[in-house]
């Protein structure tokens, strides 16, 4: 990779793929959820993502390539360990908690992305792509912070509740 325009487009080719990895992890993930909010929260980024992909495609067509991923481990592990908690843990709250922790890790992936691809294509004069990269990372960060405030105030809550050693359930001291 010898130009700041070259690794532009390889990290463009990366989210590209994650984020059709993460279109295909996120139905999966709705359909698991226990907490019909957490599902909620899992479908109106279904619908969000098929967007965020849209825009992927309109920078593609900006730097006059066509959309193609690149594998990307980083994003593949992270939704590894998501499907594990989804088999593993058996207790339906507590496999809430840790499908919400593994979608947070998944934005967070993706903040670090579109963070980087906006200042990269402000840098390389593409105001256009700028705007697309800013509309999704908008996305990605409020969808995590809506998951921090689903976390708070319902499934860390209930998976705590619903698990908690009897002395501690009993209201004695743990
Ligand atoms: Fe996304
Ligand atoms: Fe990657
Ligand atoms: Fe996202």
């Amino acid at each position: 990779m010898e130009s700041l325009e070259q690794l532009f487009e390889e990290t463009v080719r990366d989210i590209y793929y994650a984020e059709k990895k993460i279109l295909r992890a996120l139905p999966k993930m709705a359909k698991k959820a226990s907490s019909p909010n957490l599902a909620k929260a899992f479908e109106m980024h279904i619908a969000e993502t098929e967007a965020q992909v849209q825009r992927l495609e309109e920078v593609f067509e900006l730097i006059g390539k066509a959309p193609r991923g690149k594998t990307c481990p980083a994003i593949d592990g992270i939704i590894e360990e998501g499907e594990e908690i989804m088999k593993d843990v058996k207790d339906d709250t507590v496999r809430d908690a840790g499908m919400l922790a593994a979608a947070q890790a998944v934005e967070h992936y993706e903040i670090t992305r579109y963070g980087t691809l906006k200042s990269w294509a402000g840098k390389l004069g593409m105001s256009d792509a700028v705007k697309l990269f800013d509309a999704t990372l908008k996305e990605e960060k409020a969808t995590d912070v809506k998951l921090t405030d689903l976390a708070e105030s319902e499934i860390n809550i209930e998976a705590e509740e619903a698990t908690a050693a009897p002395a501690k359930r009993a209201g004695g001291k743990s």
